[in-house]
């Protein structure tokens, strides 16, 4: 049966037939493929370097993963173009768009008895392709609960912006808190609009910085924080600083005065753009699909089982493959 070929481990490797081992370690799994860099999506991954034959994931996410500073070997890395298919021991195995930080791939695996096993990894919409019937959807519902959407999400670009224009005009420094990715997403969508401050950013914020503009984004001016020029951009109090959260402090620069912190979260539901005090802002900027774009995919895609990954949603995990079964009527089940 082929619900039997796609599983989920207790250790978060999502499993598309035994050969096959997603975002997390399988022992004995020749085939190891990494949708994106996020740290619960690179699992185990020195494990895999060590016994699998092949690290599989779209040519940006190797690199990217170099400059998060992961360690693959050249003779395991196998650089997966979008739609072209890399057949092992009986498999056929393809990576496909998704809407998620760059890189970010889906996955469809065709095992030997013809039963085709896919797994979205985190994504959102637009922009992520909908794979369709495939035997077993194995999906990310990380906001699979019915009251979280967010019904602002084609102006957030432009409410951003304005929040960053805001905070610039006090001249005390902006910070930015996001996760990798989705930090130089941003950077890119505020030049797009014209913001001109000095971007500052610890090393390895730059450092997938400087491998995403190598591949056409807009974050080839971004300063290390360590350098001259952006500690003189910081005491201006005239910049904005880029980080994911564990160098927060250093954020601050050498002025006197508190910078305007920006939170970009997708767990800001109630409105897209929230300042908790003077310095302490929210923008309800997200990666993710919400509950109805998740549910929509679902609609689209019409499985034969849908598994939904409760070893990085959880709870949320359970009550949407509850949700999919009785509006859908589509046989779901949250793993592990
Ligand atoms: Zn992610």
């Amino acid at each position: 049966m082929a619900g039997q070929r796609a599983r989920i481990t207790e250790r978060g490797a999502i499993l598309l037939t035994d050969l096959v081992s997603v975002d997390g370690f399988h022992p004995g799994s020749p085939l190891r493929v990494v949708t994106h860099i996020h740290s619960d999506h690179v699992l185990g991954l020195s494990d895999s370097v060590r016994t699998a034959h092949f690290i599989v994931a779209t040519e940006l996410t190797h690199e990217l993963l170099r400059a998060l500073e992961y360690r693959v070997p050249p003779s395991k890395r196998l650089d997966l173009p979008y739609g072209v298919a890399v057949e092992y021991d009986g498999v056929r195995v393809r990576l496909a768009e998704a809407n998620h930080v760059p890189g970010t791939a889906q996955v469809v695996v065709e095992a030997e008895d013809g039963s085709v096993l896919a797994y979205t990894s985190d994504f959102k919409q637009p922009g992520t392709p909908v794979i369709e019937e495939p035997d077993v959807l194995v999906i990310d519902a990380t906001y699979g609960f019915e009251g979280w959407v967010r019904p602002w999400q084609d102006q957030i670009d432009d409410i951003l912006v304005d929040a960053v224009l805001e905070a610039l005009a006090y001249e005390r420094g902006v910070v930015i808190e996001a996760y990798q990715g989705k930090l130089q997403k941003v950077m890119h969508v505020l030049r797009e609009h014209g913001v001109e401050a000095p971007f500052v950013a610890p090393r390895r914020v730059y450092q997938v910085a400087r491998v995403l503009a190598s591949h056409g984004m807009r974050t080839g001016d971004v300063l290390l924080e360590t350098t001259r020029e952006a500690l003189e951009a910081m005491r201006g109090g005239w910049y904005v600083y880029f980080t994911t959260g564990a160098t927060a402090r250093r954020g601050r620069g050498p002025q006197s005065r508190r910078p305007v912190r920006i939170q970009l979260t997708g767990w800001e539901l109630e409105e897209p753009f929230r300042k908790i005090s003077e310095t302490e802002w929210v923008v309800s900027y997200s990666d993710h699909a919400d509950f109805k774009q998740t549910l929509d995919y679902v609609e689209a895609s019409r499985p034969g089982l849908l598994v939904v990954d409760a070893y990085r949603g959880g709870n949320v995990a359970r009550h949407f493959a509850a949700v999919v079964s009785r509006r859908l009527g589509i046989p779901a089940v949250a793993m592990p």
